[in-house]
């Protein structure tokens, strides 16, 4: 089998090598070769090759030669399809779909929408209406392809979707054309599918490399599976941080397509996989997603059996955190699925067993699975929508239970208040804003602040977004519990608490019984800012908030020169907490006071800060401007450390969080040039999640950042980065790694032969083979709350802790009062779940232990996160003390400056 294929792609690479030099990479695995039997193809529909000159699986078509094909089915059948641009990708390419449909359904796509949100809304509906409406709708099914850019072959079964719907003649694609709307998005990640593709060109010789080694199969750092910024945007379905998710949510709310499936490639290895999803499942499905999802899965069974293809389902691909492309559709009354397949990684990869997975391969599986969804649709169209509308209905009705109102008081930081409102908004998630002051079950309600009922069409979304948690089944727990005490790994695929709440740190409270005057709020007219007024003496800017993050970040790219209050002010009867961040008009003399007051009033607008006039700098009670406890605070110059060994998530979404949501630039730098003279020009340098950077910067390079800290640099550290400096033998940071608490204590194997021992029982069985010494058992990803040290600058501005996102099993022991500060450290066990089902022996085992760690060494400062704080850009509320370590650290360092 092996040899046979391998000969063929070997045979034809030579052909295109020898006669096609111009051409890219192909081989011989084209797609048409299994299909529909009596399947007939309408030749006025442009084919792949006739548009492109290649084959369906002959070659990894890229973004544009994508888009040209879909244009090339546009213009040949204008009354069938329909391309729009929903949103860019950072580097500027356009995301499309591309629908098809009969001519009749295509007349009236715009009545579909309409008809779909109408739906979306029963009970402002008759039921006559909505029998009609279900009379009269197509299914919509929504497939989108390669959100993970390196996951390639997907792209193409979209075309090869489209292209069968459009010119396949016979069954069933006569049927299903007839009472379905399809819409095919062929890469939702195109900056991601270019950069694999990049990488796949340059390697490419003249045949496929299979090799599971080979150089064109294995990419370099970053791989092509996430966005620009790096991100996983099959996670970003709940932040919504990313553009290119951001376009997809909202166009999903114009269609409110009854399934959207989510289409990926997994290990070369594998088989295929198809639903139902494995457990567990967000206690927020109703019984009848599950059943539809089953009728999905034997559909595409149903083919897969036909065409004697592997598959798999009901294992590793759970539905349970709600921000996947294939969950979040759920929680509005939709399906959503994932689809994998095996990677060919390339043209053709090589399984262990010797086996060939080709990208034909991919395409082929993929395109069936395609029809198979569509197909399930049409013929349980009718009883799908009905599904649909009875989700929403039971939703507004209340039926799944829970407090009936969220209350958001406009506290804390404002700007997070309303970023969390928009956020919900955007969602599709109805929500109100006060027009009064008021209380409600005993929490005041300043005007402003907002209201979310769980009565409303997306009111399991609410809740699950909002409650701090959404339980698993008990028996999957149990069996969780089971796996552990054997030294198995859980069985769960992503993070368990995502509370959005407490990443942004904003008090939710659930109340039944709410009467405050409140309008509808649709995400615009964000109060934002006030004018501050003209001061002979400057301003002063309260800390701890996003807008004060990004007035300080653009305050220090304008170079103005601002200082920060380490120590609480009180100010014309107003006390400050500590952080105020100072503008005075004396520190600044190369600018007048009116010209300082426009600059100011120009960085509040921006910045939505709170921005007040003083026109004395004597604190009443507390520190004055001139004391040592108002520090100057000059421009930062950050480097991140990039490429190998950092994890490209962290490195990536770090540099996103600092650059797009505080609006500072940082210079990436690959780890292997940080030992360079030119480390000298930075004051910060972050070290992110990553693997081994020992060995990766070398003796020479480790002793060249230690030196850097030595004079006065910032060097912030977070996970992966944060083990590395807590190492002995690079000694940065003067903490260590624990071991599991109680744990089966190290025994004495000296020697060939050990003590003889009678083990009694099974007890004594099972405790004789507990490993020894072990860690603590990892955390899959939750929300743990933190407790603030308030006597380090390092936690201005967080009076209260706030949640990080903890995965794994690095639980430091705290520094001693001489080795530094904890400045946050986890809560109490009774207290210390912020979001997401904790272990209980970890609960124990992370309590009071450090969060965030601050120690001297020279004259610089080394910054520990045990957990980043830049977490998928989500963690809004850990980001405070994230921009102290980096844009207040260096004024508290004697840096050459
Ligand atoms: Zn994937």
């Amino acid at each position: 089998m092996r040899g046979h294929v391998l000969f063929k792609v070997l045979i034809s690479a030579l052909l295109t090598g020898l006669l096609m030099l111009s051409a890219a990479v192909s081989a011989d695995t084209a797609v048409e070769s299994v299909g529909w039997p009596d399947v007939s193809f309408d030749q006025a529909v442009p084919t792949l090759e006739s548009v492109l000159g290649y084959a369906p699986g002959e070659r990894i078509t890229s973004i544009d030669q994508a888009h040209t094909y879909l244009r090339a089915l546009a213009s040949a059948l204008p009354e069938r399809t329909r391309m729009v641009e929903y949103a860019r990708s950072w580097e500027g390419r356009p995301l499309v779909y591309f629908l098809v449909g009969t001519e009749e359904t295509m007349a009236r796509v715009d009545d579909i929408k309409a008809g779909m949100q109408a739906l979306a809304d029963p009970a402002e509906l008759s039921d006559e209406r909505v029998e009609s409406l279900i009379d009269e709708l197509p299914a919509v099914v929504w497939l989108a392809y390669g959100v993970h850019g390196n996951e390639i072959s997907s792209t193409d079964a979209g075309l090869q979707t489209a292209y069968h719907m459009l010119a396949a003649w016979g069954a069933p694609f006569d049927t299903i054309r007839e009472n379905t709307l399809v819409a095919i998005d062929p890469s939702q990640n195109p900056d991601g599918r270019e950069r694999f593709l990049n990488h796949f060109r340059e390697t490419y010789g003249i045949a496929p490399s299979t090799s599971a080694i080979a150089a064109e199969r294995r990419e370099p750092w970053p791989a092509g599976r996430t966005n620009h910024y790096l991100f996983d945007l099959n996670r970003d379905w709940l932040p919504l941080t990313q553009p290119e998710v951001i376009g997809r949510v909202a166009t999903f709310q114009e269609f409110f397509p009854l399934v959207h499936v989510d289409i990926h490639e997994m290990g070369t290895d594998s088989s295929y996989f198809f639903p139902p999803p494995a457990q567990p499942f967000n206690p927020h499905y109703v019984d009848a997603q599950e059943e539809m999802l089953d009728a999905y899965g034997r559909n595409n069974a149903k083919w897969f059996d036909r065409f004697g293809f592997e598959y798999f389902t009901q294992a590793v691909y759970d539905a349970y955190y709600p921000g996947y492309g294939d969950s979040w559709p759920a929680f509005h009354g939709s399906v959503g699925m994932t689809f994998e397949m095996a990677s060919a990684r390339g043209l053709a990869g090589e399984r262990r067993n010797g086996e060939i997975v080709t990208y034909a391969d991919g395409v082929q599986r993929h395109l069936i699975t395609s029809v198979g969804t569509i197909e399930t649709a049409s013929s349980n169209r009718e009883a799908f929508l009905s599904n649909f509308v009875e989700y929403r209905r039971s939703a507004d009705a209340g039926e799944h239970g829970g407090p009936r109102e969220y209350l958001i008081p406009l506290a804390g930081d404002a700007s997070a208040v309303h970023k969390l409102a928009s956020n919900l908004v955007r969602h599709g998630i109805g929500i109100r804003r006060t027009t009064e002051a008021g209380s409600a079950c005993d929490r005041d309600m300043p005007e402003g602040s907002y209201l979310v009922s769980s009565r409303q069409p997306a009111g399991r979304m609410v809740r699950t977004f909002l409650e701090q948690e959404s339980p698993m089944a008990e028996d999957f727990l149990a069996e969780q519990e089971r796996r552990r005490a054997l030294g198995l790994r859980a069985e769960l695929y992503d993070i368990l608490g995502w509370s959005l709440p407490s990443l942004y740190n904003v008090e939710v409270q659930a109340c039944d019984r709410v009467s405050i005057d409140a309008e509808v709020f649709d995400g615009s007219g964000v109060p934002a800012y006030a004018e501050p007024a003209a001061s002979q003496v400057g301003w002063l800017v309260p800390w701890g908030t996003q807008a004060a993050g990004r007035f300080l970040a653009a305050a220090q790219r304008t170079e103005l020169n601002v200082q920060g209050a380490d120590e609480v002010m009180t100010i014309s009867g107003r006390r400050y907490e500590r952080g105020t961040l100072v503008v005075r008009i004396a520190d600044n003399p190369q600018r007048d006071a009116d010209e300082l007051h426009m600059m100011v009033s120009h960085l509040a607008e921006m910045s939505g800060a709170e921005v007040v006039a003083t026109d004395t700098s004597y604190s009443e009670e507390g520190v004055s401007f001139g004391s040592s406890s108002v520090m100057s605070l000059p421009a930062p110059r950050i480097a991140l450390a990039w490429d190998d060994p950092t994890t490209s998530y962290s490195a990536g979404n770090t540099r996103f969080v600092l650059e797009r949501q505080y609006g500072y630039p940082v210079e990436p730098v690959r780890v292997e040039h940080l030992p360079a003279d030119e480390l000298d020009r930075f004051d910060v340098v972050i070290l992110p999640d990553g693997g081994n950077y020992a060995s990766a910067l070398g003796e020479r390079g480790v002793d060249r950042l230690k030196e850097w800290v030595g004079r006065g640099g910032v060097l912030v550290a977070m996970s992966g980065g944060m083990r590395f400096v807590a190492q002995d033998d690079v000694g940065l940071l003067p903490t260590d790694l624990e071991r599991l608490a109680d744990g089966k204590p190290e025994g004495d194997h000296e020697g060939d032969v050990v003590d003889g021992t009678q083990l009694e029982d099974q007890d004594a069985y099972q405790s004789a083979i507990l490993p020894e010494a072990p860690r603590p058992d990892s955390i899959p990803g939750v929300l743990l709350r933190t407790k603030t040290t308030t006597d380090t600058w390092l936690s201005a501005g967080v009076s209260d802790g706030v949640a990080f996102m903890v995965e794994g099993r690095d639980v430091y022991r705290p520094l001693t009062l001489d080795e530094g500060w904890n400045a946050l450290y986890f809560e109490a066990p009774d207290n210390i779940e912020a979001g997401g089902h904790l272990w209980a022996e970890n609960k124990a085992q992370w309590a009071f232990k450090p969060a965030v760690v601050q120690a001297s060494y020279g004259d610089g400062i080394v910054i520990g996160f045990v957990a980043d704080p830049t977490f998928r850009a989500a963690l809004d509320g850990a980001n405070v003390v994230f921009l102290n370590a980096v844009l207040r650290g260096p004024g508290h360092t004697a840096r050459l400056r």
